[in-house]
């Protein structure tokens, strides 16, 4: 028995944020679309996003906040959609939203108020989705040709939005970075991003029992900081200041945190009537949470309290250097930094220039933003770049 055919201006491989903005921006421009998606509903990682109220973007959004190879790929698509162009979307659509901190927008409701409003920009401009396909081929003679179980989708553009690797539980796959190998475009290495780290056994022992107590720090590596909390977990290290260092930090290098920032903290016990272990006490107490200055002190205290200890007790404080063991891996990880090399796309259109037709989108290619709404920016402005030009 032959597959039923169907077929289409346009085929978009996930129904994502970038899957279903691109899809909507290129309906209304009159093309015949379809989005593809494996899962059984759209927009699961929309729907998780943001503690469930999605930080759908972030008003100071500029170029510095990503990561790729390519450091000025991402510029062009950001400049031509910028998140007052998205949140002119949400105003249209009513959905009530709030600034929570450091420009990050989220829903004031749910995050089901973004996915609802891009199924209605979809339903407007007559985009079909299809939900529960499997793909299992995509060949190309004279045009796209995608075949799932029980039906072959054909079109002359296929755009490729099916997202990073992280948390498979949820349906991530990797087949949006097959796709480009088949088409003889370049990935950069994979890796988890915007990740909790783990900490050698040894800090571990010292930490683990701190899990819950967060700290306002200074995260360094690789000659970027982040100045924001850290927070101990029954493994290692999290919070926003180690998820945005995440990005940047690799397998065997090493981690600064300034668990002071801007304090002195040995002042006061260099003043002290009685320099001992009470007066740092007293000091440590006024910078960091009580039960981590307690264990700072209980591993860090120096045997005497001359001038030179102390500056070494300063000096610790405000560096303290570790080697993290590993990241939690792809199941916490925000996102997946690396992908389809932009060096093999059009910094215009999101087209691959292999391929003619053939279009990345969204966090499948190495374009990776900071925590704080910049993955969905990226995501909606790479989306409206492609569907633009579809
Ligand atoms: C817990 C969590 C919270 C987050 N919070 C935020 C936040 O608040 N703000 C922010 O900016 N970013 C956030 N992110 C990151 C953000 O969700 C992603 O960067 C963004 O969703 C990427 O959009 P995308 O369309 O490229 O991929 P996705 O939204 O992941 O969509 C890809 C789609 O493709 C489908 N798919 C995959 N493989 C196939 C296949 N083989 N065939 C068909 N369909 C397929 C998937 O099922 C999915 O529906 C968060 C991520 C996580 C995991």
């Amino acid at each position: 028995m032959t597959a039923a055919t169907h077929k289409f201006d346009a085929i978009v491989l996930g129904a994502g944020a970038a899957g279903l903005f691109c899809a909507a921006e290129a309906g209304k421009r009159g093309r015949r679309v379809a989005v593809l998606e494996r899962a059984d509903r759209i927009g699961k990682k929309i729907l998780i996003s943001g503690g469930g109220r999605c930080n759908f973007t972030n008003i100071h959004c500029k170029p510095e906040n990503f990561i790729s190879a390519n450091e000025h790929f991402a510029k062009s698509a950001l400049a031509r959609y910028t998140p007052s162009d998205f949140i002119a979307l949400v105003e249209k659509y009513r959905i009530p939203y709030h600034e929570k901190t450091l420009g990050q927008l989220f829903c004031d409701r749910s995050a089901q108020d973004i996915t609802g409003m891009l199924e209605s920009e979809c339903r407007e401009a007559r985009v079909q989705i299809l939900l529960n396909v499997n793909i299992q081929e995509v060949q190309h003679s004279g045009e796209f040709v995608v075949r799932s179980e029980s039906a072959e989708f054909r079109a002359p553009v296929l755009v490729v939005a099916t997202g990073g690797l992280s948390i498979p539980k949820i349906g991530a796959t990797s087949q949006g970075y097959d796709l480009a190998r088949q088409f003889g475009l370049k990935i950069v290495k994979t890796r988890p991003a915007l990740v909790p780290l783990v900490l050698p056994k040894k800090e571990q022992n010292h930490y683990s029992d701190l899990a819950g107590v967060s700290a306002a720090v200074v995260a360094s590596a690789d000659h970027h900081s982040f100045r924001e909390q850290m927070l101990f977990t029954h493994r290692g290290l999290s919070g926003p200041a180690i998820l945005q260092i995440s990005s940047y930090w690799e397998k065997g290098k090493v981690l600064r945190i300034d668990l002071a920032p801007d304090r002195e903290v040995t002042s006061a016990i260099r003043k002290a009537k009685a320099r001992n272990l009470t007066a740092a006490h007293t000091a440590f107490l006024g910078v960091l949470p009580k039960r981590f200055a307690e264990r700072w002190l209980d591993l860090h205290a120096p045997k005497s309290w001359t001038n030179h200890d102390l500056d070494h007790l300063e000096r610790d404080l405000h560096e303290w250097v570790i080697v993290p063991a590993d990241t939690e891996g792809y199941e916490k990880a925000e996102v997946t930094a690396g992908g389809v090399d932009t060096y093999e796309l059009s910094s215009k259109t999101m087209e691959s220039r292999r391929a003619r037709g053939l279009f990345f989108i969204g966090e499948v290619v190495d374009v990776t933003g900071h925590l704080g709404g910049f993955n969905f920016q990226w995501a909606w402005a790479s989306a409206a770049a492609a569907g633009r030009a579809l």
